[in-house]
Protein backbone atom coordinates (compact mmCIF):
# COMPACT_ATOMS: atom_id res chain seq x y z
CA UNK A 1 0.00 0.00 0.00
CA UNK A 2 1.47 3.41 -1.38
CA UNK A 3 1.28 6.83 0.59
CA UNK A 4 -1.20 7.60 -1.65
CA UNK A 5 -3.86 5.02 -0.62
CA UNK A 6 -2.98 5.96 3.06
CA UNK A 7 -3.80 9.96 2.30
CA UNK A 8 -6.70 8.42 1.09
CA UNK A 9 -7.79 6.67 3.59
CA UNK A 10 -7.25 9.50 5.92
CA UNK A 11 -8.74 11.73 4.42
CA UNK A 12 -11.84 9.87 3.85
CA UNK A 13 -12.08 9.71 7.74
CA UNK A 14 -15.92 11.00 8.99
CA UNK A 15 -14.56 13.96 10.89
CA UNK A 16 -18.00 13.95 13.00
CA UNK A 17 -16.82 10.43 14.09
CA UNK A 18 -13.52 12.10 15.49
CA UNK A 19 -15.59 14.98 17.51
CA UNK A 20 -17.14 12.30 18.99
CA UNK A 21 -13.85 10.87 20.40
CA UNK A 22 -12.97 13.99 21.69
CA UNK A 23 -16.38 14.75 23.06
CA UNK A 24 -15.54 11.19 24.80
CA UNK A 25 -12.39 12.17 25.86
CA UNK A 26 -12.45 14.68 26.84
CA UNK A 27 -14.86 13.62 29.43
CA UNK A 28 -13.12 11.07 30.71
CA UNK A 29 -9.97 13.36 31.03
CA UNK A 30 -11.95 15.72 32.99
CA UNK A 31 -13.46 12.47 35.02
CA UNK A 32 -9.71 11.33 35.51
CA UNK A 33 -9.18 15.01 36.83
CA UNK A 34 -11.85 15.44 39.61
CA UNK A 35 -10.37 12.19 40.67
CA UNK A 36 -6.82 13.39 41.03
CA UNK A 37 -8.04 16.81 42.57
CA UNK A 38 -10.31 14.88 45.09
CA UNK A 39 -7.81 11.94 46.38
CA UNK A 40 -4.45 14.21 45.24
CA UNK A 41 -2.81 14.00 48.94
CA UNK A 42 -1.40 17.26 49.87
CA UNK A 43 -2.14 21.09 49.05
CA UNK A 44 -0.02 21.94 46.01
CA UNK A 45 -1.21 23.23 43.12
CA UNK A 46 -4.75 21.87 43.74
CA UNK A 47 -6.38 25.30 42.03
CA UNK A 48 -4.37 24.35 39.24
CA UNK A 49 -5.33 20.75 38.60
CA UNK A 50 -9.67 22.38 39.08
CA UNK A 51 -9.00 24.72 36.49
CA UNK A 52 -7.94 22.04 34.42
CA UNK A 53 -10.80 19.69 34.79
CA UNK A 54 -12.75 22.94 34.01
CA UNK A 55 -10.79 23.28 30.59
CA UNK A 56 -11.69 19.89 29.76
CA UNK A 57 -15.44 19.92 30.35
CA UNK A 58 -15.56 22.96 28.24
CA UNK A 59 -14.01 21.91 25.70
CA UNK A 60 -16.13 18.80 25.66
CA UNK A 61 -19.18 20.65 26.05
CA UNK A 62 -17.77 23.01 22.63
CA UNK A 63 -17.73 19.82 20.95
CA UNK A 64 -21.28 19.04 21.63
CA UNK A 65 -22.57 22.12 20.25
CA UNK A 66 -20.01 21.75 17.01
CA UNK A 67 -21.11 18.09 16.90
CA UNK A 68 -25.10 18.92 17.01
CA UNK A 69 -24.26 21.17 13.88
CA UNK A 70 -27.69 21.05 11.79
CA UNK A 71 -29.85 19.52 14.49
CA UNK A 72 -29.80 22.78 16.84
CA UNK A 73 -30.22 26.29 15.86
CA UNK A 74 -26.85 27.53 14.14
CA UNK A 75 -26.50 30.42 16.71
CA UNK A 76 -25.95 28.30 19.50
CA UNK A 77 -24.04 25.63 17.44
CA UNK A 78 -21.77 27.58 15.37
CA UNK A 79 -21.43 30.61 17.56
CA UNK A 80 -21.65 29.68 20.42
CA UNK A 81 -19.65 26.49 19.92
CA UNK A 82 -16.41 28.06 18.37
CA UNK A 83 -16.58 30.65 21.01
CA UNK A 84 -16.46 27.79 23.58
CA UNK A 85 -13.70 26.39 21.73
CA UNK A 86 -12.05 29.15 21.80
CA UNK A 87 -12.47 29.69 25.49
CA UNK A 88 -11.41 26.56 26.79
CA UNK A 89 -8.10 26.32 24.78
CA UNK A 90 -7.58 29.99 26.41
CA UNK A 91 -7.82 28.21 29.63
CA UNK A 92 -5.43 25.63 28.84
CA UNK A 93 -3.37 28.06 27.61
CA UNK A 94 -3.58 30.09 31.34
CA UNK A 95 -3.13 26.68 32.74
CA UNK A 96 0.68 26.30 30.50
CA UNK A 97 1.20 29.48 31.62
CA UNK A 98 0.90 29.28 35.18
CA UNK A 99 2.79 25.97 34.91
CA UNK A 100 5.83 27.71 33.99
CA UNK A 101 7.72 28.77 37.17
CA UNK A 102 8.72 33.28 37.60
CA UNK A 103 6.17 34.05 34.27
CA UNK A 104 5.33 37.84 34.16
CA UNK A 105 1.48 38.88 34.67
CA UNK A 106 2.14 40.39 31.22
CA UNK A 107 1.58 37.25 29.24
CA UNK A 108 -1.58 36.43 30.82
CA UNK A 109 -2.78 39.93 29.92
CA UNK A 110 -2.11 39.27 26.20
CA UNK A 111 -3.66 35.87 26.31
CA UNK A 112 -6.85 37.72 27.55
CA UNK A 113 -6.31 40.15 24.67
CA UNK A 114 -5.95 37.15 21.87
CA UNK A 115 -9.10 35.37 23.19
CA UNK A 116 -10.97 38.75 22.89
CA UNK A 117 -9.61 39.83 19.29
CA UNK A 118 -10.54 35.75 18.41
CA UNK A 119 -13.93 36.16 19.71
CA UNK A 120 -14.92 39.83 18.30
CA UNK A 121 -13.26 38.42 14.60
CA UNK A 122 -14.98 35.06 14.49
CA UNK A 123 -18.73 36.80 15.50
CA UNK A 124 -17.99 40.03 13.06
CA UNK A 125 -17.05 37.33 10.13
CA UNK A 126 -19.89 35.20 11.11
CA UNK A 127 -22.10 38.33 10.95
CA UNK A 128 -21.22 39.97 7.59
CA UNK A 129 -20.15 37.20 5.78
CA UNK A 130 -21.57 33.93 7.28
CA UNK A 131 -19.29 31.62 4.76
CA UNK A 132 -18.48 28.16 6.01
CA UNK A 133 -14.99 28.22 4.57
CA UNK A 134 -14.13 31.61 6.63
CA UNK A 135 -15.43 30.11 9.44
CA UNK A 136 -13.46 27.33 9.70
CA UNK A 137 -9.87 29.29 9.06
CA UNK A 138 -11.20 32.10 11.53
CA UNK A 139 -11.92 28.95 14.48
CA UNK A 140 -8.49 27.25 13.16
CA UNK A 141 -6.46 30.71 13.41
CA UNK A 142 -8.69 31.85 16.72
CA UNK A 143 -7.15 28.75 18.75
CA UNK A 144 -3.94 29.07 16.71
CA UNK A 145 -3.55 32.55 18.42
CA UNK A 146 -4.85 31.51 21.97
CA UNK A 147 -2.39 28.74 22.29
CA UNK A 148 1.22 29.43 20.37
CA UNK A 149 2.75 32.43 22.38
CA UNK A 150 2.29 29.96 26.20
CA UNK A 151 3.45 26.05 24.28
CA UNK A 152 6.52 28.50 22.79
CA UNK A 153 7.47 30.31 26.17
CA UNK A 154 6.68 26.30 27.29
CA UNK A 155 9.57 25.43 25.03
CA UNK A 156 11.89 28.13 25.75
CA UNK A 157 11.59 27.87 29.04
CA UNK A 158 14.62 26.41 31.14
CA UNK A 159 12.75 25.25 33.88
CA UNK A 160 10.54 23.19 31.48
CA UNK A 161 11.16 19.04 32.63
CA UNK A 162 11.64 17.00 29.14
CA UNK A 163 8.00 15.89 29.00
CA UNK A 164 6.75 19.47 29.07
CA UNK A 165 9.04 20.49 26.49
CA UNK A 166 7.59 17.46 24.35
CA UNK A 167 4.31 17.96 25.08
CA UNK A 168 5.13 21.75 23.95
CA UNK A 169 6.62 20.75 20.78
CA UNK A 170 3.63 17.97 19.61
CA UNK A 171 1.39 21.49 20.73
CA UNK A 172 3.52 23.35 18.11
CA UNK A 173 3.20 20.92 15.95
CA UNK A 174 -0.04 20.67 15.79
CA UNK A 175 -0.32 24.57 15.68
CA UNK A 176 1.40 24.57 12.26
CA UNK A 177 -0.79 21.95 10.73
CA UNK A 178 -4.15 24.00 11.80
CA UNK A 179 -2.39 27.53 10.34
CA UNK A 180 -2.07 25.64 6.75
CA UNK A 181 -6.04 24.43 7.54
CA UNK A 182 -6.91 28.02 7.88
CA UNK A 183 -4.87 29.05 4.64
CA UNK A 184 -6.46 25.93 2.85
CA UNK A 185 -9.60 26.47 3.93
CA UNK A 186 -9.84 30.71 3.17
CA UNK A 187 -9.20 29.62 -1.13
CA UNK A 188 -11.39 26.47 -0.96
CA UNK A 189 -15.23 28.05 -0.82
CA UNK A 190 -16.55 24.18 -0.61
CA UNK A 191 -15.22 23.35 2.99
CA UNK A 192 -16.89 23.20 5.94
CA UNK A 193 -16.89 21.41 9.60
CA UNK A 194 -17.55 18.02 7.97
CA UNK A 195 -15.40 18.42 4.94
CA UNK A 196 -13.19 15.11 4.51
CA UNK A 197 -10.11 16.26 3.04
CA UNK A 198 -6.54 15.36 4.28
CA UNK A 199 -5.59 18.75 6.27
CA UNK A 200 -9.08 18.35 8.07
CA UNK A 201 -8.70 14.61 9.02
CA UNK A 202 -4.57 15.48 10.16
CA UNK A 203 -5.94 18.07 11.93
CA UNK A 204 -8.45 16.26 13.88
CA UNK A 205 -6.75 13.56 14.48
CA UNK A 206 -3.45 15.44 15.97
CA UNK A 207 -5.90 17.19 18.16
CA UNK A 208 -6.58 13.57 19.32
CA UNK A 209 -3.34 13.29 19.99
CA UNK A 210 -3.02 16.31 21.20
CA UNK A 211 -5.66 15.52 24.31
CA UNK A 212 -4.35 12.81 25.64
CA UNK A 213 -0.91 13.99 25.39
CA UNK A 214 -1.62 16.93 26.57
CA UNK A 215 -3.91 15.72 29.36
CA UNK A 216 -1.89 12.73 30.84
CA UNK A 217 1.10 14.81 30.23
CA UNK A 218 -0.72 17.28 33.14
CA UNK A 219 -1.56 15.20 35.69
CA UNK A 220 2.01 13.55 35.36
CA UNK A 221 3.82 16.95 35.64
CA UNK A 222 1.87 17.24 38.39
CA UNK A 223 2.43 14.23 40.29
CA UNK A 224 6.13 14.58 39.13
CA UNK A 225 6.06 17.64 40.85
CA UNK A 226 4.50 17.29 44.23
CA UNK A 227 6.84 13.96 44.73
CA UNK A 228 9.77 16.21 43.93
CA UNK A 229 8.12 19.14 46.81
CA UNK A 230 8.02 15.97 49.12
CA UNK A 231 11.36 14.38 48.35
CA UNK A 232 13.14 18.17 48.52
CA UNK A 233 10.98 18.66 51.94
CA UNK A 234 11.70 15.19 53.58
CA UNK A 235 15.58 15.78 53.47
CA UNK A 236 15.24 19.05 55.69
CA UNK A 237 14.34 19.64 59.48
CA UNK A 238 11.28 21.09 60.07
CA UNK A 239 11.86 24.07 62.11
CA UNK A 240 14.95 25.25 60.90
CA UNK A 241 14.65 23.96 57.60
CA UNK A 242 18.32 22.87 57.53
CA UNK A 243 19.35 19.59 56.22
CA UNK A 244 17.86 17.33 58.99
CA UNK A 245 20.09 13.67 60.18
CA UNK A 246 19.42 11.26 57.73
CA UNK A 247 20.38 13.46 54.65
CA UNK A 248 23.15 14.44 56.02
CA UNK A 249 24.11 11.05 57.58
CA UNK A 250 23.89 9.68 53.91
CA UNK A 251 25.89 12.77 52.06
CA UNK A 252 28.73 12.44 54.77
CA UNK A 253 29.38 9.19 53.60
CA UNK A 254 29.26 9.98 50.24
CA UNK A 255 31.84 13.01 51.16
CA UNK A 256 33.90 10.68 53.36
CA UNK A 257 34.42 8.29 50.55
CA UNK A 258 35.75 11.26 47.92
CA UNK A 259 38.46 12.33 50.57
CA UNK A 260 39.57 9.32 50.99
CA UNK A 261 40.28 9.00 47.47
CA UNK A 262 41.72 12.34 47.20
CA UNK A 263 43.92 11.82 50.45
CA UNK A 264 42.25 14.95 51.43
CA UNK A 265 41.74 16.00 55.14
CA UNK A 266 38.14 16.35 56.42
CA UNK A 267 36.79 18.42 59.26
CA UNK A 268 33.74 17.75 61.46
CA UNK A 269 32.47 20.23 63.74
CA UNK A 270 30.48 19.55 66.71
CA UNK A 271 27.85 22.21 67.44
CA UNK A 272 26.37 22.45 70.75
CA UNK A 273 23.93 25.39 72.23
CA UNK A 274 25.18 26.10 75.98
CA UNK A 275 22.79 25.43 78.98
CA UNK A 276 19.88 25.74 76.40
CA UNK A 277 17.62 23.66 78.78
CA UNK A 278 17.75 27.04 80.87
CA UNK A 279 17.08 29.50 78.14
CA UNK A 280 13.92 27.23 77.80
CA UNK A 281 12.92 27.38 81.62
CA UNK A 282 13.45 30.48 81.37
CA UNK A 283 11.80 32.34 78.00
CA UNK A 284 9.73 29.77 77.40
CA UNK A 285 9.95 26.63 74.80
CA UNK A 286 8.42 29.12 71.99
CA UNK A 287 11.55 31.42 72.78
CA UNK A 288 13.68 28.51 72.32
CA UNK A 289 12.67 27.75 68.90
CA UNK A 290 13.27 30.86 67.64
CA UNK A 291 16.68 30.77 68.87
CA UNK A 292 17.24 27.24 67.23
CA UNK A 293 15.88 29.01 64.28
CA UNK A 294 18.20 31.25 64.41
CA UNK A 295 21.61 29.50 65.32
CA UNK A 296 20.91 27.56 62.14
CA UNK A 297 20.44 30.32 60.08
CA UNK A 298 24.01 31.62 61.55
CA UNK A 299 25.76 28.26 61.10
CA UNK A 300 24.09 27.52 57.20
CA UNK A 301 25.22 31.12 56.05
CA UNK A 302 28.68 30.74 57.76
CA UNK A 303 30.03 27.56 55.69
CA UNK A 304 30.73 27.30 51.72
CA UNK A 305 28.54 25.99 49.34
CA UNK A 306 29.75 22.74 49.21
CA UNK A 307 30.41 22.32 52.95
CA UNK A 308 27.48 20.22 54.34
CA UNK A 309 25.54 21.31 57.55
CA UNK A 310 22.77 19.81 59.30
CA UNK A 311 20.74 19.77 62.69
CA UNK A 312 21.65 16.86 64.28
CA UNK A 313 19.01 16.52 66.94
CA UNK A 314 17.62 19.02 70.01
CA UNK A 315 20.13 22.03 70.04
CA UNK A 316 23.16 20.31 68.36
CA UNK A 317 24.36 20.70 65.06
CA UNK A 318 26.67 19.19 63.06
CA UNK A 319 28.94 20.77 59.91
CA UNK A 320 31.23 18.55 57.48
CA UNK A 321 33.90 20.70 55.99
CA UNK A 322 35.96 19.22 53.01
CA UNK A 323 39.44 19.54 52.15
CA UNK A 324 39.95 21.84 55.28
CA UNK A 325 42.46 21.51 57.91
CA UNK A 326 42.51 20.97 61.59
CA UNK A 327 43.56 25.01 61.72
CA UNK A 328 40.74 26.12 59.02
CA UNK A 329 38.71 23.98 60.71
CA UNK A 330 39.37 25.67 64.64
CA UNK A 331 39.20 29.50 62.72
CA UNK A 332 35.96 28.25 61.40
CA UNK A 333 34.71 26.97 64.10
CA UNK A 334 35.20 30.13 66.09
CA UNK A 335 34.28 32.32 63.55
CA UNK A 336 30.65 30.90 63.80
CA UNK A 337 31.15 30.84 67.60
CA UNK A 338 31.65 34.41 67.61
CA UNK A 339 29.11 35.30 65.56
CA UNK A 340 26.33 33.40 67.26
CA UNK A 341 27.55 35.35 70.59
CA UNK A 342 27.30 38.74 69.13
CA UNK A 343 23.49 38.27 68.21
CA UNK A 344 20.59 40.07 70.08
CA UNK A 345 17.23 38.96 70.82
CA UNK A 346 14.25 41.76 70.43
CA UNK A 347 12.56 39.77 72.55
CA UNK A 348 14.55 38.76 75.40
CA UNK A 349 17.80 41.54 74.86
CA UNK A 350 19.06 39.58 78.01
CA UNK A 351 19.78 36.40 76.63
CA UNK A 352 22.67 35.90 75.90
CA UNK A 353 23.56 32.78 73.44
CA UNK A 354 26.35 30.88 73.21
CA UNK A 355 27.87 27.74 72.08
CA UNK A 356 30.34 25.12 72.68
CA UNK A 357 32.32 23.75 69.69
CA UNK A 358 34.00 20.05 69.09
CA UNK A 359 36.23 19.36 66.06
CA UNK A 360 37.83 16.59 64.93
CA UNK A 361 40.13 16.79 61.76
CA UNK A 362 42.01 14.19 59.88
CA UNK A 363 42.86 12.47 56.22
CA UNK A 364 40.62 9.43 55.91
CA UNK A 365 41.55 6.33 55.96
CA UNK A 366 40.34 2.60 55.68
CA UNK A 367 39.58 2.02 59.34
CA UNK A 368 37.42 4.79 59.90
CA UNK A 369 34.20 6.22 58.55
CA UNK A 370 32.03 9.24 58.96
CA UNK A 371 30.78 7.99 62.05
CA UNK A 372 34.40 8.05 63.67
CA UNK A 373 34.62 11.33 63.29
CA UNK A 374 31.35 12.28 64.67
CA UNK A 375 31.95 10.53 67.53
CA UNK A 376 35.37 11.85 68.29
CA UNK A 377 34.31 15.52 67.63
CA UNK A 378 31.49 14.58 70.25
CA UNK A 379 34.10 14.17 72.34
CA UNK A 380 36.22 17.23 71.48
CA UNK A 381 32.68 19.32 72.43
CA UNK A 382 32.52 17.13 75.68
CA UNK A 383 36.10 18.67 76.60
CA UNK A 384 34.91 22.50 75.63
CA UNK A 385 31.77 21.98 77.80
CA UNK A 386 34.06 20.70 80.48
CA UNK A 387 36.47 23.92 79.89
CA UNK A 388 33.94 25.88 80.71
CA UNK A 389 31.86 26.50 77.43
CA UNK A 390 31.77 29.08 74.43
CA UNK A 391 34.67 27.97 73.16
CA UNK A 392 36.12 25.88 70.36
CA UNK A 393 38.39 22.40 71.13
CA UNK A 394 39.67 20.30 68.47
CA UNK A 395 41.50 16.48 68.54
P1 LIG B 1 24.87 22.18 77.98
O1 LIG B 1 25.50 23.51 78.03
O2 LIG B 1 25.58 21.16 78.80
O3 LIG B 1 24.69 21.70 76.58
O4 LIG B 1 23.44 22.32 78.62
P2 LIG B 1 22.06 22.20 77.91
O5 LIG B 1 21.02 22.66 78.83
O6 LIG B 1 22.09 22.86 76.60
O7 LIG B 1 22.01 20.64 77.63
P3 LIG B 1 20.87 19.58 77.65
O8 LIG B 1 21.25 18.55 76.62
O9 LIG B 1 20.66 19.07 79.04
O10 LIG B 1 19.54 20.31 77.18
C1 LIG B 1 19.17 20.39 75.86
C2 LIG B 1 17.85 21.07 75.86
O11 LIG B 1 17.45 21.40 74.55
C3 LIG B 1 16.75 20.20 76.42
C4 LIG B 1 15.56 20.49 75.55
O12 LIG B 1 14.52 21.07 76.30
C5 LIG B 1 16.05 21.49 74.56
N1 LIG B 1 15.52 21.23 73.24
C6 LIG B 1 15.77 20.15 72.47
N2 LIG B 1 15.08 20.26 71.32
C7 LIG B 1 14.38 21.42 71.36
C8 LIG B 1 13.47 22.08 70.47
O13 LIG B 1 13.17 21.61 69.36
N3 LIG B 1 12.95 23.27 70.87
C9 LIG B 1 13.28 23.83 72.08
N4 LIG B 1 12.73 25.00 72.38
N5 LIG B 1 14.11 23.21 72.93
C10 LIG B 1 14.67 22.03 72.59
MG1 LIG C 1 22.96 18.80 73.80
MG1 LIG D 1 23.41 22.15 75.12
Amino acid sequence: MGFQKLFEVLADLDIKTIIGVLIWGNLALAFLTLQFYLYHGSDHKKDLILRFGVAKITQAAAWVLLFLRGNISDLFSICFGNILLFVSFYLDSLIILKMNKEIKTAWFRLQDVLLALSVILFALLELLLGMANIRVAMASLGVFFVLVVPNILSIANKQSSKFERFIGFVSVFFLILLLLRAIYSLFDKNVNLFTGNLLQSGTFLLLVLLMFVNGTGFLLVMYERSYELLKASSNLDPLTKIYNRRYFMGKAEAYYERALRDEKSLSLLFIDIDFFKKANDTYGHLFGDEVLKVVAKVISENVRPLDLCCRYGGEEFLILLHDASREQAVSAGNRIREKIEDLTFEENPEYKCTVSVGIYSGIPDNEKSAQFYIDYADQALYMAKESGRNCVVSI
